[in-house]
Protein backbone atom coordinates (compact mmCIF):
# COMPACT_ATOMS: atom_id res chain seq x y z
CA UNK A 1 0.00 0.00 0.00
CA UNK A 2 1.85 3.27 -1.07
CA UNK A 3 0.65 6.24 1.26
CA UNK A 4 -0.40 9.77 -0.29
CA UNK A 5 -0.89 12.98 1.59
CA UNK A 6 -3.96 14.73 1.25
CA UNK A 7 -3.60 18.85 1.54
CA UNK A 8 -7.26 19.31 3.09
CA UNK A 9 -8.13 18.79 6.58
CA UNK A 10 -11.88 18.39 5.57
CA UNK A 11 -13.46 14.94 6.91
CA UNK A 12 -15.63 14.69 3.48
CA UNK A 13 -12.68 14.80 1.18
CA UNK A 14 -10.88 12.56 2.99
CA UNK A 15 -13.54 9.91 3.07
CA UNK A 16 -13.99 10.73 -0.51
CA UNK A 17 -10.67 10.14 -2.44
CA UNK A 18 -10.17 7.50 0.62
CA UNK A 19 -12.96 5.36 -0.93
CA UNK A 20 -11.56 6.15 -4.85
CA UNK A 21 -8.19 5.03 -3.86
CA UNK A 22 -7.95 1.81 -1.64
CA UNK A 23 -8.68 0.07 -4.57
CA UNK A 24 -5.69 1.64 -6.02
CA UNK A 25 -3.59 0.57 -2.85
CA UNK A 26 -2.93 3.62 -1.78
CA UNK A 27 -3.60 5.42 1.64
CA UNK A 28 -4.47 8.64 1.56
CA UNK A 29 -3.75 10.46 4.93
CA UNK A 30 -4.67 14.01 5.78
CA UNK A 31 -1.90 16.68 6.18
CA UNK A 32 -2.71 17.46 9.55
CA UNK A 33 -1.84 13.67 10.71
CA UNK A 34 2.21 14.86 9.97
CA UNK A 35 1.80 18.60 11.43
CA UNK A 36 1.62 20.44 8.43
CA UNK A 37 0.36 23.63 8.26
CA UNK A 38 -2.41 25.20 5.86
CA UNK A 39 -0.23 26.45 2.83
CA UNK A 40 -0.65 30.43 1.71
CA UNK A 41 -2.98 30.35 -0.91
CA UNK A 42 -1.55 33.27 -3.01
CA UNK A 43 -2.64 32.12 -6.18
CA UNK A 44 -5.35 33.91 -8.88
CA UNK A 45 -6.81 31.20 -10.13
CA UNK A 46 -7.93 27.85 -8.19
CA UNK A 47 -5.09 26.02 -10.67
CA UNK A 48 -2.37 27.79 -9.07
CA UNK A 49 -4.03 27.64 -5.49
CA UNK A 50 -4.64 23.56 -5.82
CA UNK A 51 -1.05 23.12 -7.16
CA UNK A 52 0.46 25.12 -4.53
CA UNK A 53 -1.33 23.17 -1.54
CA UNK A 54 -0.05 20.14 -3.04
CA UNK A 55 3.40 21.12 -3.39
CA UNK A 56 3.46 22.42 0.26
CA UNK A 57 2.08 19.11 1.57
CA UNK A 58 4.80 16.70 -0.39
CA UNK A 59 7.45 19.38 0.75
CA UNK A 60 6.55 18.74 4.34
CA UNK A 61 6.31 15.27 4.45
CA UNK A 62 8.30 13.90 1.07
CA UNK A 63 5.14 12.22 0.37
CA UNK A 64 2.88 12.31 -3.10
CA UNK A 65 0.14 14.86 -2.28
CA UNK A 66 -3.22 15.59 -3.44
CA UNK A 67 -4.88 18.79 -3.23
CA UNK A 68 -8.17 20.45 -4.65
CA UNK A 69 -9.40 23.84 -4.91
CA UNK A 70 -13.23 24.68 -5.46
CA UNK A 71 -15.62 27.60 -5.11
CA UNK A 72 -18.57 29.33 -7.03
CA UNK A 73 -17.68 31.36 -9.94
CA UNK A 74 -20.91 34.01 -10.50
CA UNK A 75 -20.98 35.69 -14.55
CA UNK A 76 -22.52 38.99 -13.45
CA UNK A 77 -19.77 38.98 -10.49
CA UNK A 78 -16.80 38.99 -12.80
CA UNK A 79 -16.59 35.23 -11.93
CA UNK A 80 -16.62 36.62 -8.10
CA UNK A 81 -16.60 34.52 -5.33
CA UNK A 82 -14.27 32.45 -7.18
CA UNK A 83 -10.95 31.34 -5.36
CA UNK A 84 -12.21 33.72 -2.17
CA UNK A 85 -15.26 31.51 -1.94
CA UNK A 86 -15.10 30.36 1.75
CA UNK A 87 -14.45 34.08 2.84
CA UNK A 88 -16.39 36.26 0.43
CA UNK A 89 -17.94 38.19 3.45
CA UNK A 90 -15.36 38.45 5.57
CA UNK A 91 -13.31 40.14 2.57
CA UNK A 92 -15.84 42.56 2.21
CA UNK A 93 -15.94 43.65 6.19
CA UNK A 94 -18.53 41.54 7.06
CA UNK A 95 -18.58 38.04 9.15
CA UNK A 96 -17.60 35.09 8.81
CA UNK A 97 -19.35 31.52 7.20
CA UNK A 98 -21.61 29.97 5.06
CA UNK A 99 -24.98 32.10 6.02
CA UNK A 100 -23.18 35.35 5.54
CA UNK A 101 -21.37 34.23 2.54
CA UNK A 102 -24.91 33.65 0.96
CA UNK A 103 -26.29 37.36 2.49
CA UNK A 104 -23.58 38.94 0.73
CA UNK A 105 -23.65 37.28 -2.63
CA UNK A 106 -27.41 38.14 -2.78
CA UNK A 107 -27.16 41.57 -1.63
CA UNK A 108 -24.33 41.98 -4.19
CA UNK A 109 -26.67 40.18 -7.07
CA UNK A 110 -29.56 42.67 -5.86
CA UNK A 111 -31.90 44.01 -8.41
CA UNK A 112 -30.27 41.41 -11.26
CA UNK A 113 -32.84 39.49 -13.07
CA UNK A 114 -32.90 35.92 -13.33
CA UNK A 115 -31.43 35.59 -16.95
CA UNK A 116 -28.48 37.12 -15.53
CA UNK A 117 -27.35 35.00 -12.62
CA UNK A 118 -25.90 32.04 -14.23
CA UNK A 119 -22.85 30.46 -12.40
CA UNK A 120 -21.15 27.42 -11.76
CA UNK A 121 -19.21 25.49 -9.66
CA UNK A 122 -15.52 24.78 -10.08
CA UNK A 123 -12.99 22.38 -9.00
CA UNK A 124 -9.36 21.51 -9.47
CA UNK A 125 -7.90 18.35 -8.85
CA UNK A 126 -3.88 18.87 -8.73
CA UNK A 127 -1.68 15.55 -7.73
CA UNK A 128 2.44 16.02 -7.36
CA UNK A 129 5.15 13.00 -7.32
CA UNK A 130 6.81 14.78 -5.57
CA UNK A 131 7.20 18.66 -4.70
CA UNK A 132 9.14 19.81 -7.38
CA UNK A 133 7.08 18.10 -10.42
CA UNK A 134 7.00 19.41 -13.48
CA UNK A 135 4.27 17.56 -14.14
CA UNK A 136 1.27 17.50 -12.04
CA UNK A 137 -1.98 15.58 -12.41
CA UNK A 138 -4.83 17.99 -13.31
CA UNK A 139 -8.40 17.46 -13.52
CA UNK A 140 -11.33 19.94 -13.41
CA UNK A 141 -15.18 19.63 -13.30
CA UNK A 142 -17.70 22.31 -13.83
CA UNK A 143 -21.17 22.21 -12.44
CA UNK A 144 -23.61 24.95 -14.02
CA UNK A 145 -26.59 26.66 -12.10
CA UNK A 146 -28.28 30.02 -11.36
CA UNK A 147 -28.31 31.44 -8.13
CA UNK A 148 -31.86 32.49 -6.88
CA UNK A 149 -32.90 35.46 -4.46
CA UNK A 150 -33.33 33.61 -1.72
CA UNK A 151 -32.72 30.25 0.14
CA UNK A 152 -34.76 27.02 -0.88
CA UNK A 153 -33.58 23.63 0.90
CA UNK A 154 -31.38 23.15 4.29
CA UNK A 155 -28.81 20.40 3.31
CA UNK A 156 -25.58 20.81 1.65
CA UNK A 157 -23.37 23.32 2.93
CA UNK A 158 -21.76 26.79 1.61
CA UNK A 159 -23.83 28.23 -1.14
CA UNK A 160 -26.23 24.86 -1.85
CA UNK A 161 -29.44 26.78 -0.60
CA UNK A 162 -29.00 29.27 -3.53
CA UNK A 163 -27.58 27.15 -6.51
CA UNK A 164 -30.20 26.36 -8.61
CA UNK A 165 -30.17 23.24 -11.11
CA UNK A 166 -32.76 23.61 -14.27
CA UNK A 167 -32.47 20.22 -15.21
CA UNK A 168 -33.32 18.80 -11.63
CA UNK A 169 -35.29 21.78 -10.92
CA UNK A 170 -34.39 21.96 -7.42
CA UNK A 171 -31.54 23.84 -5.54
CA UNK A 172 -28.22 21.41 -4.37
CA UNK A 173 -29.52 21.87 -0.98
CA UNK A 174 -32.36 19.80 -1.78
CA UNK A 175 -30.39 17.14 -3.51
CA UNK A 176 -29.69 13.72 -2.43
CA UNK A 177 -25.97 13.67 -1.39
CA UNK A 178 -25.55 10.35 -3.17
CA UNK A 179 -26.75 12.09 -6.61
CA UNK A 180 -24.87 15.52 -5.71
CA UNK A 181 -21.40 14.08 -5.59
CA UNK A 182 -22.61 12.37 -9.38
CA UNK A 183 -23.45 15.70 -10.86
CA UNK A 184 -20.80 18.19 -8.77
CA UNK A 185 -17.72 19.69 -9.94
CA UNK A 186 -16.43 17.97 -7.24
CA UNK A 187 -17.87 14.60 -8.46
CA UNK A 188 -17.02 15.35 -12.10
CA UNK A 189 -13.29 16.42 -11.62
CA UNK A 190 -12.86 12.86 -9.66
CA UNK A 191 -14.42 11.03 -12.38
CA UNK A 192 -12.07 13.01 -14.67
CA UNK A 193 -8.81 12.27 -12.31
CA UNK A 194 -9.44 8.60 -11.81
CA UNK A 195 -8.44 7.67 -15.42
CA UNK A 196 -5.34 9.63 -15.70
CA UNK A 197 -4.55 8.27 -12.36
CA UNK A 198 -4.60 4.73 -13.67
CA UNK A 199 -2.55 5.33 -16.76
CA UNK A 200 0.12 6.98 -14.67
CA UNK A 201 0.45 3.64 -12.00
CA UNK A 202 0.15 1.69 -15.45
CA UNK A 203 3.10 3.19 -16.98
CA UNK A 204 5.31 2.95 -13.38
P1 LIG B 1 -12.91 24.40 -0.65
O1 LIG B 1 -12.09 24.38 -1.87
O2 LIG B 1 -13.51 23.07 -0.33
O3 LIG B 1 -12.23 25.05 0.51
O4 LIG B 1 -14.19 25.28 -0.96
C1 LIG B 1 -14.13 26.67 -0.98
C2 LIG B 1 -15.50 27.26 -0.81
O5 LIG B 1 -16.23 27.11 -2.03
C3 LIG B 1 -16.38 26.61 0.25
O6 LIG B 1 -16.13 27.15 1.52
C4 LIG B 1 -17.76 26.96 -0.24
O7 LIG B 1 -18.10 28.27 0.11
C5 LIG B 1 -17.60 26.90 -1.75
N1 LIG B 1 -17.94 25.56 -2.27
C6 LIG B 1 -17.10 24.67 -2.85
N2 LIG B 1 -17.77 23.54 -3.19
C7 LIG B 1 -19.05 23.73 -2.80
C8 LIG B 1 -20.21 22.91 -2.85
O8 LIG B 1 -20.23 21.76 -3.34
N3 LIG B 1 -21.34 23.46 -2.33
C9 LIG B 1 -21.36 24.69 -1.78
N4 LIG B 1 -20.32 25.49 -1.70
C10 LIG B 1 -19.15 25.02 -2.20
Amino acid sequence: MSQWVLASGNAGKLAEFSRLLEPLSIDVRPQGEFGVSDADETGLSFIENAILKARHAAAATGLPALADDSGLVVDALNGEPGIYSARFSARAGGASGDSANIDHLLSRLDGIPAAERSSHYYCLLAFVRHANDPTPLIAEGRWDGRILTERVGTGGFGYDPVFYLQEQDCTAAQMESSLKNRLSHRGKAMATFMPQLQAMLGQE
